[in-house]
């Protein structure tokens, strides 16, 4: 509305995570005019820096879409006009306060919304909700504050954060990021399945054999290994956006398109999962490795990570769902750093046709693959279907080299994941953002297994960087009669 303006601030404004996707993604939306009409942003940080320094860092990030690259000067500094920044300390309330005054400049008489974003390390999360929620709240509209993973590190940190987030603020106030949610195949996802008759009568055990959850990173820790090592794999990649796709792949159909209907669903399906069990786990971390010359470091090279380190840089594990519609169909997933090749991907490997005639006619040498349903979250956003064709020619050849591809490939630049959700929690929409209850459930599955190998100091298995991880994740995924799908092989735009 005309009337209402809205202020937001990121915090940590001198960070990496600012600098590379925060800025930009605000720009993107100005450039789109998506952004209200009375908008101010803020950068705030400890940093020394004048409006006219953060203008210049943020200007050096900026980018126009190749399909707009008309009057793109001229709207990057309109934009950065709109750009301001204040130094404190995370833990002042003063400092808060004198942001607030500032703050009020801008927004004169009219109503004032408020959205702050933590892009600043997880322990100092409280100072800053405590000090920005005592002096730098709205007093006439609405004060939310969006805040990155890591929810904590197990049940018991992600539950004091939670609890300490709601001292200051309500769950309607929170805005717990997963940029995974907000990439544009994930979304798709759910219009796939729900929109189309011909998907999700087959979305069930009766004729899905497995579901992969893939993430390939082909770099390592790079010397900024000192967060990771604390994190590792498990909880950096799958106990969030791994889990988070799984949820909205699994879930029953919500009642309504309504954040809460859709997050109901997903609570109720983390709540029918069994937490993970060691014997269905294979952990990894990447050495160093030689190869046309050059050397590529292990990770306990990284010096910014202990020698000694046994944080998994890769791991496997096979989850289940224990619910009339998933029963017995095994959820595999996969992480990993430093490994052959980059993507993330979601593979459906349907059962095996029954009675298959073609197999019964020409016997077992015909490759009667079964079907396989590919959707590709980045990069190359693609919803691929595999199907048996028969090869042209005489005799009777069968191959899946023919895909039908379910989604076209629209001659349109795809929105940063970040775009998506900064708008979204701008306009007070929580579809894709995690509730606490959500949070609690994603942790009770995975804690008692990261406890269990951090005490027993369960030594991860070694693999060479850039390979495909360790050859346990093969017998992982036998054990359930699975092989898994090969980002590399197929279909790349
Ligand atoms: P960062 O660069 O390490 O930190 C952001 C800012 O916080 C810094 O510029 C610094 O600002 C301040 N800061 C750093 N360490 C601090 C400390 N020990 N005590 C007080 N202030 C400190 O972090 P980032 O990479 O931008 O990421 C921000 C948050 O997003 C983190 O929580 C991270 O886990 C999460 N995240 C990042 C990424 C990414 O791609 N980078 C992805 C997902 C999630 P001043 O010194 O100027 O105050």
């Amino acid at each position: 509305n005309d009337e209402s303006t809205v202020t937001i601030t990121v915090v940590g404004a001198s960070g990496d995570l600012a600098k590379k996707k925060i800025f930009p993604a605000l720009f993107a939306l100005y450039y789109e005019d998506c952004l209200p009409k009375h908008f101010t942003i803020f950068g705030y940080a400890r940093s020394n820096m004048t409006d006219a320094e953060l203008r210049n860092m943020v200007s050096r990030t900026l980018t126009c879409r190749i399909d707009k690259r008309e009057n793109c000067n001229e709207k990057m500094e309109e934009f950065l006009k709109r750009c301001f920044y204040h130094s404190g300390q995370y833990d002042s309330e003063e400092h808060f306060r004198d942001l607030d005054k500032k703050l009020k400049q801008h927004e004169g008489s009219r109503v004032s919304n408020r959205l702050f974003y933590l892009s600043i390390p997880p322990n100092i999360f409280l100072d800053v909700v405590k000090c920005a929620s005592i002096s730098s709240s709205s007093v006439n509209g609405w004060t939310r504050v969006i805040v990155e993973k890591p929810f904590g590190r197990d049940s018991d940190s992600s539950a004091a954060l939670t609890r300490g987030l709601k001292q200051y603020l309500v769950e309607d106030q929170i805005f717990r990021i997963d940029h995974y949610l907000g990439k544009e195949l994930v979304e798709n996802l759910s219009v796939l399945r729900f929109s189309n008759l011909v998907f999700e009568p087959l979305w069930s055990r009766q004729y899905i054999r497995n579901v992969q959850l893939i993430f390939s990173e082909d770099f390592g820790t790079e010397g900024r290994g000192g967060y990771f090592d604390r994190y590792g794999i498990i909880r950096d990649i799958m106990q969030n956006h791994l889990l988070q796709i799984l949820a909205i792949f699994a879930m029953e159909t919500p009642i309504s398109l309504e954040a809460e209907d859709i997050r109901n669903e997903k609570v109720k399906v983390l709540c029918s999962m069994k937490p993970l069990q060691l014997e269905d786990v294979v952990i990894g971390q990447y050495k160093s490795h030689t190869k046309g010359g050059t050397t590529y470091p292990a990770y306990t090279d990284d010096k910014t990570v202990p020698k000694d380190s046994l944080t998994p840089t890769f791991a496997a594990a096979a989850l289940f769902i224990n619910n009339a519609r998933w029963d017995g169909v095994p959820f595999l997933m996969k992480a990993g750093k430093a490994l052959h090749t980059k993507g993330a991907e979601i593979r459906v490997q349907f059962r095996h046709v029954p009675g298959n005639l073609y197999k019964r006619s020409f016997g077992t040498d015909l490759d009667t693959s079964t079907n396989e349903l590919v959707i590709r979250v980045q990069p190359d956003e693609a919803i691929y279907l595999k199907i048996n064709n028969k090869i042209p020619g005489l005799g009777m050849r069968l191959d899946r080299k023919t895909d039908v591809e379910t989604c076209p490939r629209y001659s349109k630049e795809i929105p940063d994941a970040y775009e998506r959700l900064l708008l979204d929690a701008i306009e007070g929409e929580r579809r894709l953002f995690i509730r606490s209850d959500e949070l609690d459930a994603a942790w009770e599955l995975f804690t008692p297994l990261l406890k269990e190998l951090e005490e027993k100091r369960i030594a991860p298995e070694l693999y060479p960087y850039g390979s495909r991880g360790p050859v346990g994740a093969h017998y992982l995924a036998a054990k359930y009669n699975v092989r898994w799908g090969d980002l590399t092989t197929e279909h790349k735009a």
